[in-house]
């Protein structure tokens, strides 16, 4: 088996035998699946025969994109669900119970940071720490701990976590390590190769990046150890040790909580994801050319980018990644208004989307980090005229011309 991963992809559904020789597999939107006799039917509930008993728990489309992304992940297997929020909430329902303790970084999506302050309202304790710094996780280590969270690259402000020495932690402790790597993609990074148990994804950003379709994704490394896990159910300790967790956030999570996987728009991050490798590759080169740009421009006073050398885990990205993503963010001077540097954008959308084709940006601290208010702003390094970019695949000279013009024009206005 090849080991890139557009090779590996492109040609997954033919090699798994699709009808009549076509080269994708078709569009299953039947919500239910019938069997010959009730042997069989029962067969397929009980788990020892492979097929599909209701949409709910997938279907066969989904299905075909989860073995896209364990091949892309180099997984045991992937679960998906319609968002990637629903990943994540899903899979922790799944394994957590009252009393346990998460370790998470600071620095998390907004939406992933509300669902931390949700899970300790339902009786888990959670504990934020710097995770630049493997030694704060360590340190935060109760022995109720179960699980370890982080980001590759967190969103926006580009701090990256610790992902080594976090993973050599985990695996010490016996530790469920979960990394969201929807930042990186599978073109730029496998957590496995540094102990992840569990990879999230967000498929509705750049696996997707063509903008039309909403998904998530919870992928098992087979790294971790379930027998040593307190909360299996034992209907799920059926068959292999490392399927068991990824069966009771199917069943548990999935199934039990219904956040699924419609077969269009598995269909469409399908034929996205067909082109990660494509667009990662050149958004990347237009997000390290922008980054360069606007560190020169004087009504900018900080660029954050791990592809600079000014970035504080500069290093760390070169070693860890393939490239340093399409993800920016940048302050401007005092006196400049960021509102005024978006308005004056002409190509680049004011959106909060991320890891679309096209380019966005918005101004972080009055929109997606609002609802927090200004203390856990400034936990999280969220300076007040922070603007995030996630760059897309037009041509760069455009995108530079554009940010130009709109710092260009306010140059005569700084009060
Ligand atoms: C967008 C995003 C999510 C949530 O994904 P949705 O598909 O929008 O629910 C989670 N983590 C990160 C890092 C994201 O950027």
């Amino acid at each position: 088996m090849p080991s890139d991963i557009t090779t590996k992809i492109l040609h997954s559904d033919r090699l798994a035998g699709v009808e009549h020789g076509a080269v994708l597999k078709p569009l299953h939107i039947a919500t239910a699946y019938g069997y010959a006799t009730a042997a069989e039917l029962t067969e397929v509930f009980q788990g020892t025969r492979s097929g599909h008993v209701y949409g709910r728990q997938g279907n066969p489309t989904s299905q075909a994109l989860e073995t896209k992304i364990t091949l892309m992940e180099d997984a045991v297997g992937t679960v998906s669900f319609a968002t990637g929020m629903a990943a994540i909430c899903s899979a922790m329902m799944a394994l957590l119970r009252k009393g346990d303790h998460v370790i998470a970084s600071r620095f998390l999506f907004g939406n992933t940071a509300s669902w931390m302050n949700t899970l300790q309202q339902m009786g888990c304790e959670v504990t934020l720490v710097d995770a630049t710094d493997a030694a704060n996780v360590e340190a935060a280590i109760t022995p109720a701990t179960r699980i370890v969270f982080v980001e590759t690259i967190a969103n926006p402000r580009t701090q990256i976590a610790d992902l080594e020495g976090i993973g050599r932690v985990c695996k010490d402790k016996g530790l469920v390590f979960i990394v969201d790597s929807t930042m990186t993609t599978p073109a730029l990074f496998r957590p496995k190769a540094v102990g992840a148990s569990l990879v999230v994804h967000s498929l509705s950003k750049s696996i997707c990046g063509h903008g039309n379709a909403l998904g998530g994704s919870i992928s098992d490394t087979g790294v971790f150890v379930w027998t040593s896990y307190p909360h299996i159910l034992p209907a799920y300790k059926k068959g292999e040790p490392k399927t068991w967790g990824l069966l009771q956030i199917r069943k548990k999570g999935l199934r039990d909580i219904g956040a699924t996987l419609s077969a269009e728009h598995a269909h469409r991050i399908a034929a996205g994801a067909e082109t990660l490798g494509l667009r990662i590759e050149r958004a990347c080169s237009n997000a390290r050319a922008l980054a360069a740009f606007l560190e020169k421009q004087p009504l900018v006073s900080k660029v954050h980018y791990p592809g600079l050398a000014s970035h504080a885990q500069h290093e760390r990205a070169k070693a860890l990644f393939k490239d340093f993503g399409a993800l920016l963010s940048f302050e401007t001077v005092d006196g400049v208004d960021p509102f005024d540097v978006l308005d004056g954008l002409k190509l680049v959308i004011k959106s909060s989307h991320l890891g679309d084709n096209r380019t966005s940006a918005l101004p972080v601290a009055r929109t997606i980090f609002w609802e927090m208010g200004a203390e856990q702003r400034k936990s999280m390094e969220i300076a007040d005229s922070l603007i995030r970019v996630s760059v897309g695949i037009e041509a760069e000279a455009d995108l530079l011309e554009d940010f130009g013009n709109a710092l260009a024009t306010l140059g005569g206005k700084r009060s």
